[in-house]
């Protein structure tokens, strides 16, 4: 049997995250990864660190988003000079646009009620010439202190990190169950292996419950998957470098001239395919914002499953019956921009630091 102090299930950006901030307060831990590192939901996602995103105040999301996209400067210059990825942090700043008065009535609130973010409202017109958009928009809240990054970069430069930090990654490792002894977990089983560990960690993303539902002792981990598409396009000189978020589409300029379009929100199961619907409803929505993008050249398009929870917060913390199993799963939209204070509620809670806040915990979710 190989022991590791910490294992790690699923190498996308929870799991990586969570192994780098381990690897870095000195535990010793395995990474095991079914396939290939972030090929899944953290491969595709658009990579926006957005925590006014749906701007509703100050909800448990906008104040651990802030929190977690203040860490992202030096964390990714950390990355670079570690491991020469670079996970293209841009501080883009974002233009939250409002194609309805009532949207627009909901961002001017948003611009009082967060003084700290220096939001600024601007006009219908205003806002059309800053980003070359079309006459449905009438107004928008500029948020200077957003930004983004190129998530698979992001996921390989902190998998890239955790190994150059001792972690032992193995990909192509499907686990299939739990070791226990009574409620303790004390290990994983592969087909080939058992590892023993102190801890384990959970981050395997959309498909974390069907490997709970064995062992949860009448705990349902609520995660479901949401099918995302998104659609990359060559971006026209017209269009702004700031993100640009509406009601139903977003548009973010990446560092090679891409432009991110997404995304769709679908209720599919596991269902990963790009289809034709999805792709025309990201387009239709992106060209109506934006006209200029309908001569634009087509670079591709994608899909990834967000592990997506009943109040879109992620489930960090202990597993409610399971001693020793660790959750950090179920981020749904926000994944990217809640890695740093992922992994380092996951370090604090290994080495028994300090809890991570009370919205967060999987007993939230757990029958009284
Ligand atoms: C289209 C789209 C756009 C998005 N845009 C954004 C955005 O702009 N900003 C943002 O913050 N978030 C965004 N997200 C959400 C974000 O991508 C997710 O919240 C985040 O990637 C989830 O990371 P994860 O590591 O939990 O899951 P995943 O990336 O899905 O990783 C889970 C991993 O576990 C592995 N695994 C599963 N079962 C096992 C097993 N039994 N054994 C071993 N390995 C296993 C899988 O192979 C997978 O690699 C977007 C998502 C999508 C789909």
């Amino acid at each position: 049997m190989n022991s590791s102090d910490v294992i790690v299930v699923g190498g996308g950006i929870a799991g990586s995250v969570s192994a780098y901030f381990l690897a870095r307060e000195g535990f010793r831990v395995r990474l095991l990864e079914r396939g290939e590192l972030a090929a899944e939901a953290s491969g595709a996602a658009a990579g926006m660190l957005l925590p006014i995103g749906e701007a509703r105040g100050r909800s448990a999301l906008y104040r651990f988003g802030m929190r977690s996209l203040a860490e992202f400067p030096e964390l990714c210059d950390e990355l670079i000079e570690r491991t020469g990825f670079d996970p293209e942090y841009e501080a883009s700043g974002a233009l939250h646009v409002a194609t309805t008065e009532t949207r627009l009535r909901e961002l001017q609130t948003a611009r009082v009620a967060l003084p700290e973010a220096k939001l600024e409202v601007l006009g219908a017109d205003e806002t059309r010439a800053e980003a070359s958009l079309g006459p449905d928009v009438c107004g928008s809240l500029w948020s200077p202190g957003e930004a983004h990054v190129r998530s698979p970069l992001f996921a390989k430069a902190l998998a890239a990190g955790a190994a150059q930090l001792g972690v032992r990654i193995e990909t192509g490792t499907l686990v299939t169950g739990f070791v226990r002894r009574g409620d303790r977990v004390v290990g994983v089983r592969t087909p080939d292996h058992v590892f023993a560990a102190d801890h384990v960690v959970l981050c395997s993303g959309a498909w974390a419950p069907s490997m709970l539902d064995e062992v949860g002792g009448g705990f349902r981990l609520p995660v479901e998957p949401v099918r995302g598409q998104i659609v990359a396009l060559e971006r026209p000189e017209s269009a702004s470098r700031a993100i640009i978020f509406a009601e139903n589409v977003y548009l973010v300029a990446k560092r090679d001239g891409t432009l991110v379009a997404g995304a769709t929100q679908e209720h599919v199961g596991f269902d990963r395919r790009v289809t034709a619907e999805g792709v025309l409803t990201v387009l239709r929505a992106a060209t109506r914002l934006a006209p200029a993008l309908a001569t634009a050249s087509f670079r591709g398009a994608w899909a990834g499953l967000r592990p997506t929870t009943p109040d879109g917060l992620p489930l960090i913390g202990p597993h409610p019956n399971l001693e020793n199993l660790i959750l950090a799963t179920g981020h749904s939209r926000s994944g990217v921009l809640l890695a740093p204070v992922t992994g380092r509620w996951v370090a604090d809670l290994v080495a028994e630091k300090s809890p991570v806040p009370e919205e967060l915990s999987p007993s939230r979710f757990a029958p009284a």
